[in-house]
This record gives structure tokens, C-alpha cells and sequence, in this order.
């Protein structure tokens, strides 16, 4: 993992053409040069050089990005601005630290899947018991400093029980011609179970076996708040288990634990995260690249439109192959939105850190949805489709947002209704 002093040569590169200003989303919201890739590097440069310190304002520049690299495809020099930032916040939180919240969160829960579990189920418990809507209701959220009613209001909606929970460690597919490890990620864990079904699902139905191994989180939010050493602690028991378990491939349903698995290599550099690193795939790669996937017998008689995670198309390079994947599904008619690749804002955890400037980054997407006039929305990332979801539902529309594995999922079982 560089420094941001051997980043130098990045700062350099930019020609100061503006190009970035066009593009950025949090710039087209905001309109503050020093959110837009241009005003980072200058602000940068100057920290390097000494000439500014962290200050509150630089504090608060760096942490308004979404990573979502919009401005990078769009810089004629290729600067790469998600990677400045991340070197700064990494040196931001080794000069300041991180909040004891951050500690909390990065090395003790989501280190621990039982840490989580039990989080998981208080959190089950306060929405299902009445206790959200007393306290929605009563006003105690608004009465609450630091923003939490925004937060607690962008919270998944959790599950009874982990979906790792409900599954045996392996499941057999019926003539198996390959056999995998699923990284199932936290948001499909506790949050959209269904997805996890759906991927055992269209597995089985294409002779795929799979291998859960224990896992933790991929270490993302820790990556995008600047604690390396709780990504490095991440990644080393995700590479334990999963060489463990003896798999060839990693395969991954959720667009943001996949590009940063597959970054484990670059981050760490031992020639055991590298190997590591070359055997994840996004669960779209590996269908449509290393499995020659049988068409469902039920029709998906609908309409819908897909959105682009960042985290995959600028990422991983991945936007044909979801779409592949929708158009062989029998009466599906995909129509293409405006700004598909648009971020929607979720990036992370700066949907909770950023509430509102969060929800009016989304608020584009939500109009490109709804102009559609598509029946669902599909998308490859559990936290864009929470994002979106929860645009939709302010914007007053039922429309749903389902993983493209549901889609498939549906087109092998038939019947269930989605979302
Ligand atoms: S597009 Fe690239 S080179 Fe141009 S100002 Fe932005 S970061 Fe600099
Ligand atoms: S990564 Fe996205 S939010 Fe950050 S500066 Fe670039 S375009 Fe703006």
C-alpha cells in the first residue's frame, strides 16, 4: 500500500484542464472546486510540500469523495484520484486517529462474524418489535445528535437469522462440473438473503458446487476510512479460510467485496494475497466467462432497467456481462436508463456519513429509473441496490431493486415475486 509522498508522480500528472469538473458528482451537487478531482490534487500537492496542514476544511475535503473514479476514465493524464484519496485518509488517521467508533467497528466487529451476528440481531430486534416505529414516531431520533436519524433511516432492513446461518458449508450441485468458494459478503448476510439463495440457485442449476468457508467482512469500509492495518487483518483470515477450503475460484456476488478482494494482492503485497487476488471473480465474469450456462425454463416476463456499480464497471472492467446474462432470460426486455453508471451515491459508508449529500447524488438516479418506466431495477452491488431502494421509497415509488442473480434465480424456479 503506497504512502501518499510516493504518489507524487500522480499529483504531477494533472494539467489542471478541468475536465473532472463535468463529471463529478459531488462537484455537479456541490459546485466547490476542492471536491472536484482538480481541487483535491492542488489541496494535496500543498499538504505534501508542507506548505498546509490537516486542517478541519482539508479534513472534510478528503472525506467528501465517493471513490466512484468517474473523474479518473473521464482525466486525459489518467490521475488516479481514488487511490490520492485513500493514501490520505490512510495518513489522516494515522495523524489524528480514528474515532472510537471506527476503531470499534473495524477491528472488533467486523473481525468477529459472531461480533456482527449479535449486532445483527439487535438491530433485528429493534425493527421488528415496535421499537423503530415508537422511536420514528415519539421524535427521540431527531431529538439525537450527530445526524442518526438520517442514519438510522438508511439501515438495511435486517434478517431473522445470517444467511450463512441457514446453509450447510457446502452444497453438492447434482453432476458437478465446478466447484467454488462463495465470499457472500456482510450486506447479503444480513441484509438481502435472498440474493444468497439466488446464487446457490442458478449454481446448482449449472453444476457449480459451493464452499462457504467462515469469513469476515472484506475490509472496505476500513480501506475507505484510512485503517490499513484492519484491512490487512481482514484479508489475512479471508485468505486462510478460503485456501483452506482448497477452491480454485472465489466468486463474489456483491460488486464492492469483489473489487476489493481483488485488490488484497496490490495491498499487501505477499504472493499469498496475490494468489488470492487471481482467483476472485465477480459472479457475472465467472457465468458468462467460465460456465456454460443453461437458459431457465420459466419465462421473466417484465421490463426492467440495470444499474452500473461503480465498484464494477469502474473497478472490475465488468458492464457486459450482467447484461449478458439478463438479455438470455426468457421474456426479459431490458431497457437502458440515462447516466447507468452514474453513482448512486451509496459508495460505501458515505451514504451514513453524508446523509443528505448521500440522497441528492441519488436523487439523479432515481429520476433516470423512473423514466424508464422499467417494473424493477438490477443492479450487481447489495449496497447500491439498498441505496437505490431507499432513493425510490423517497422519491414515493414501489418500483423494486432486485441482484441480477434473483433475475436468473426467478427464470430457474419461476413463480416468486421479487424485491
Ligand atoms: S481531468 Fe485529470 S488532468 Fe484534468 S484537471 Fe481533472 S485531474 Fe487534472
Ligand atoms: S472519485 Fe468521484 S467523487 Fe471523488 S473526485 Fe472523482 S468523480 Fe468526484
Amino acid at each position: 500500500m503506497k504512502k501518499l509522498s510516493e504518489l507524487r508522480s500522480q499529483l504531477d500528472r494533472c494539467s489542471k484542464c478541468g475536465n473532472c469538473q463535468a463529471v463529478c458528482p459531488l462537484y455537479l451537487e456541490t459546485k466547490r472546486e476542492p471536491l472536484v478531482a482538480r481541487g483535491k490534487v492542488f489541496l494535496l500537492d500543498n499538504l505534501i510540500e508542507g506548505r498546509v496542514g490537516w486542517s478541519r476544511r482539508m479534513e472534510e475535503v478528503i472525506s467528501l469523495c465517493l471513490l466512484c473514479r468517474t473523474c479518473e476514465v473521464n482525466c486525459p493524464n489518467g490521475v488516479q484520484v481514488a487511490r490520492l484519496v485513500l493514501a490520505a485518509r490512510a495518513e489522516l488517521a494515522l495523524a489524528r486517529g480514528l474515532s472510537i467508533w471506527k476503531k470499534t467497528a473495524f477491528h472488533y466487529l467486523l473481525t468477529s462474524s459472531g461480533n456482527l451476528n449479535l449486532l445483527a440481531r439487535l438491530l433485528y430486534l429493534y425493527q421488528r418489535s415496535g421499537l423503530q416505529s415508537v422511536a420514528r414516531k415519539s421524535g427521540l431520533l431527531q431529538a439525537l445528535p450527530w445526524g442518526l436519524e438520517d442514519k438510522e433511516r438508511l439501515l438495511p432492513m435486517v434478517g431473522r437469522r445470517a444467511f450463512a446461518r441457514t446453509v450447510p458449508p457446502v452444497m453438492e450441485a447434482p453432476g458437478e462440473k465446478r466447484r467454488v468458494g462463495y465470499f457472500y459478503g456482510c450486506m447479503t448476510n444480513h441484509a438481502y438473503p435472498g440474493i444468497g439463495q439466488a446464487f446457490l440457485t442458478v449454481m446448482q442449476a449449472n453444476g457449480v458446487t459451493v464452499v462457504l468457508p467462515p469469513q469476515v467482512c472484506c475490509g472496505l469500509p476500513a480501506l475507505a476510512s484510512g485503517d490499513r492495518e484492519a484491512v490487512v487483518k481482514l484479508a489475512k483470515r479471508n485468505i486462510g479460510w478460503f485456501r483452506a477450503a482448497g477452491v480454485d475460484r472465489v466468486v463474489v456476488d456483491c460488486a464492492s467485496c469483489g473489487s476489493m478482494l481483488k485488490e488484497y494482492g496490490e495491498l499487501m503485497g505477499t504472493r499469498e494475497a496475490g494468489e488470492f487476488s487471481q482467483k476472485v471473480r465477480d459472479v457475472a465474469e465467472f457465468l458468462t466467462e467460465e460456465v456454460d450456462i443453461r437458459p431457465g425454463a420459466y419465462p421473466v416476463e417484465m421490463t426492467v432497467t440495470y444499474h452500473d456499480p461503480c465498484h464494477l464497471k469502474r473497478y472490475q472492467g465488468i458492464h457486459r456481462a450482467p447484461r449478458e446474462l439478463l438479455h438470455a432470460v426468457p421474456g426479459l426486455a431490458l431497457r437502458e436508463m440515462e447516466g447507468a453508471d452514474r453513482c448512486c451515491g451509496s459508495a460505501g459508508s458515505f451514504n451514513l456519513t453524508h446523509c443528505r449529500l448521500s440522497m441528492r447524488v441519488g436523487s439523479h438516479k432515481t429520476r433516470n429509473i423512473l423514466a424508464t418506466g422499467a417494473e424493477a431495477v438490477v443492479t450487481g452491488c447489495p449496497a447500491c441496490r439498498l441505496q437505490l431502494a431507499k432513493g425510490l421509497e423517497q422519491g414515493g415509488s414501489a418500483v423494486p431493486v432486485v441482484h441480477t442473480l434473483e433475475i436468473l434465480s426467478r427464470s430457474y424456479l419461476g413463480g416468486k415475486e421479487m424485491g
